[in-house]
């Protein structure tokens, strides 16, 4: 027996369950959306970063009008990047003026509840009856640390997520793995907070984006292509703003997308700043890793073969994010079990239904079934959209939500 009961039950108030709660609530469904706003972006983002997103590809999807990054702030201009806290806040603020009730706590476990349903458990101990689950945990539970380095002990090897304040770093030799965004902006804001940061990548050299441009001519808009919320082309526009087509594609094809769109590259105002007190190996891969008294001893090859010993306090592994339902520990694992999966990832409808019926996944999980824009916030929108309908479908209606916004916003009728 349960202790209450719910339409849904969202796990995770990240921009993909925000979202998906707003739309869900104002369809008048019972939700309980589980989660801290925002936590991840505030505790496992290291602090003074910036979005490397553009504002208009920066806001969580509402019913409503007035509720995008560039509602809050409109001033804020294409090539102005987003500080973390300001990111932050707007979530915050978009939790509170749509989602009334959201719940500073945990689910632990979702496993089939009595008829068609789920029981979730929270941390408080709370049971919770469920038609139905949506998992947007987004991308913590799915922090790849590369064979080499794992299994080392957390004080010498950590993901880049497992860090907010660098600060503890003050005074060390910090080797930070990987030549994307992350890595380098984690190598920027070490040697900031007085580290000395050395950043060893497997690519020949550093990639960076460009800035982009306000205006643009027709001869470059023709040329260039479109600008979407993953960058400029007709293919990224495609894939950032039609995920419903990428489904269409063969399974290899997707794959290739999510490996190869937006590859490993720095923003243009970061470029600036990976200045000399940084050190930087491109073009060489970590051989072998030696745990010695006070660090490691980290071997690296280059495509010639020659080999080059570092010796570091601490490796960060800025190396992202792989999605594997074997690791939501949330689900039981008899239902872990029962969800097809392909490379680890979950097989999704066209709704973003799993092959259990009623139990949901947004976001990273969602993107070799929709492609790359799910790994973004941009991509939130459309699956808060496409899952809340599928489920007011499946549910029988109440009368909708005066929701606290219903007085003050329009409806968005996109
Ligand atoms: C360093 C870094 C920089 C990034 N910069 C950008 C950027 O500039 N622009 C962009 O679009 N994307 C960026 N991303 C990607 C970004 O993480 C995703 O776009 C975004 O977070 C997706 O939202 P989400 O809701 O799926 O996930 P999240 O924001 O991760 O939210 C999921 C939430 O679920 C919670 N949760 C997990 N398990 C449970 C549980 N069992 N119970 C309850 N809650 C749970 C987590 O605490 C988390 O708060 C960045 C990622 C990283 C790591």
């Amino acid at each position: 027996m349960s202790d209450s009961a719910s339409d849904v039950v969202i796990a995770g108030a990240g921009p993909y369950g925000l979202s998906t709660a707003a739309h869900l609530q104002n369809l008048g469904l019972g939700v309980r959306i589980i989660g801290q706003p925002m936590r991840f972006w505030a505790e496992n983002m290291p602090a003074g970063m910036y979005l490397k997103s553009e504002p208009f590809a920066s806001s969580l999807g509402a019913p409503h009008r007035g509720m995008r990054f560039t509602d809050r702030h409109p001033d804020w201009r294409l090539g102005q990047p987003i500080p973390l806290d300001t990111f932050v806040a707007y979530g915050r603020w978009f939790a509170a003026v749509a989602i009334p009730g959201t719940e500073n706590t945990e689910v632990v476990n979702v496993e089939r509840g009595g008829g068609a349903g789920y029981t979730v458990t929270l941390s408080t101990g709370e049971t919770i009856a469920a038609r139905t689950v949506v998992a947007a945990v987004g991308v913590g539970p799915f922090a790849h640390i590369p064979d080499e380095l794992a299994g080392l002990p957390s004080w010498l090897v950590s993901h880049s997520s497992a860090h907010h304040e660098l600060g503890l770093f003050a005074g060390k030799e910090v080797a930070v793995v990987g030549a994307g965004q992350s890595a380098l902006e984690t190598a920027v804001l070490l040697a900031d907070a007085g580290a000395r940061p050395h950043v060893i990548a497997r690519r020949a050299e550093l990639d960076w984006n460009t800035v982009p441009e306000a205006r643009r001519s027709l001869w470059k808009l023709a040329r260039g292509g479109p600008r979407s919320g993953l960058g400029t082309g007709y293919r990224t526009w495609l894939w950032a703003e039609q995920p419903g087509l990428v489904r269409h594609l063969p399974e290899a094809t997707r794959d290739r997308l999510v490996r190869e769109t937006l590859p490993p590259a720095g923003s243009w105002w970061l470029r600036d700043r990976l200045d000399d007190r940084i050190r930087v190996s491109t073009g060489r891969r970590i051989a072998k890793v030696v745990e010695e008294e006070d660090g490691l001893a980290l071997t690296t090859v280059d495509r010639t073969g020659r080999r080059l010993v570092t010796e570091v306090e601490h490796v960060i592994a800025a190396t992202g994010f792989v999605p594997d339902v074997a690791r939501l520990t949330m689900i039981s694992p008899e239902l872990r079990a029962r969800v097809t999966t392909r490379h680890g990832a979950p097989v999704l409808s066209r709704d973003f239904e799993s092959s259990l019926q009623g139990l949901y996944f947004a976001g990273l999980a969602a993107a070799p079934t929709f492609g790359p824009v799910m790994r973004f916030v941009h991509g939130a929108d459309f699956a808060a959209r496409r899952i809340a309908h599928h489920i007011i479908r499946r549910t029988p209606r109440r009368r909708p939500s005066a929701g606290r916004h219903a007085a003050v916003l329009e409806p968005d009728v996109r």
